[in-house]
């Protein structure tokens, strides 16, 4: 695997399968990279010849109270990572080449943006978005692969592309969890070993939430209510939201009688974590 660091060094790389009309399949990261993120790339590598990963924490979806400066940085942990499960070549840009001097232009979406996490995190979606498209213009990929950890993000960056008509095909990889239950994140790096023993309450509830739905019940209200209820027994944990949404445009429905998601967010000490599920209604 090669690395790169330029957009000069990086459109050298590409060209080569560029020429021979090799689809480029690209999933962005932030690095810290874990077995949810590696799933990602063997989802590329069954989508793609040609593999091409980011690294690049990205200053503007992050508020300034938010964690910026402490997000865990391994790039060469996460290079021999990606090497090893079939990466071509990583992207590692600097802020400087993602955001040149006197950028000046913003994607500010709205739609599934709306709601949930930006109720929290007002500027995120824009972040996002922006530096989406940023990278896209930068190794202009074929396939680009997201994780349903996000499923906001990842509904967000569907939307992106269909409004904006980028040539992308944007594929969904399912959540990575470890053995008992907790979604896999970068961000669980932060949890002391207690936090992460209270952390698997957050999985725990979804699957109560899932279990009143096997068992008939479709209004989103009592699904939410399985949820709190189960995050109620730990006043440790600070749930931010519960919603039952639609996959696609993340309106809230009220009830499960299609393809739904339900959505949580919550603290754990000084941790922000999200996960949800997939009802098929
Ligand atoms: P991040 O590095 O947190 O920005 O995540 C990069 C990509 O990995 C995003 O598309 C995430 O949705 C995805 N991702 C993060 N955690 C997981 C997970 N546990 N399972 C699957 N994909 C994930």
């Amino acid at each position: 695997m090669k690395t790169v660091r330029t957009s000069a060094g990086l459109a050298d790389a590409v060209a080569p399968w560029k020429s021979v009309g090799a689809k480029i399949a690209f999933v962005p990261t932030m690095g810290a990279l874990h077995e949810g993120h590696l799933s990602l790339i063997a989802l590329a590598r069954r989508n793609a010849p040609r593999v091409v990963a980011s690294i690049f924490v990205n200053p503007t979806q992050f508020a300034p109270h938010e964690d910026f400066d402490s997000y865990p940085r391994h790039p060469e942990r996460d290079a021999a990572l990606l090497s090893r499960a079939g990466c071509d070549l990583l992207f590692i840009p600097d802020r400087e080449t993602v955001y040149p001097p006197g950028f000046g232009t913003w994607i500010d979406p709205q739609g599934a943006a709306l709601g949930l996490e930006s109720a929290v995190r007002p500027h995120f979606f824009r972040g996002v978005a922006t530096v989406v498209a940023r990278l896209f213009a930068l190794v202009r990929p074929d396939i680009a692969v997201f994780g349903e950890k996000d499923a906001q993000q990842l509904a967000v960056v569907r939307q992106l592309v269909r409004d904006l008509d980028f040539p992308v095909e944007i594929v969904g990889g399912p959540i990575v969890r470890e053995a008992d239950g907790l979604a896999m994140s970068s961000r669980n790096n932060y949890l002391s070993p207690e936090e992460r023993q209270r952390a698997v309450r957050l999985s725990r509830a979804l699957a109560q939430a899932r279990a009143r739905f096997e068992c008939g019940e479709r209004r989103s209200e009592v699904l939410c209510e399985a949820v709190t209820q189960e995050l109620a027994a730990d006043p440790e944990i600070v749930l931010h939201y519960v919603e039952v949404v639609d996959p696609d445009t993340f309106v809230p429905v009220e009830k499960v009688d299609r393809q739904a998601v339900v959505a949580l967010a919550a603290k754990i000490g000084s941790t922000r974590l999200i996960d949800n599920i997939r009802l098929e209604g």
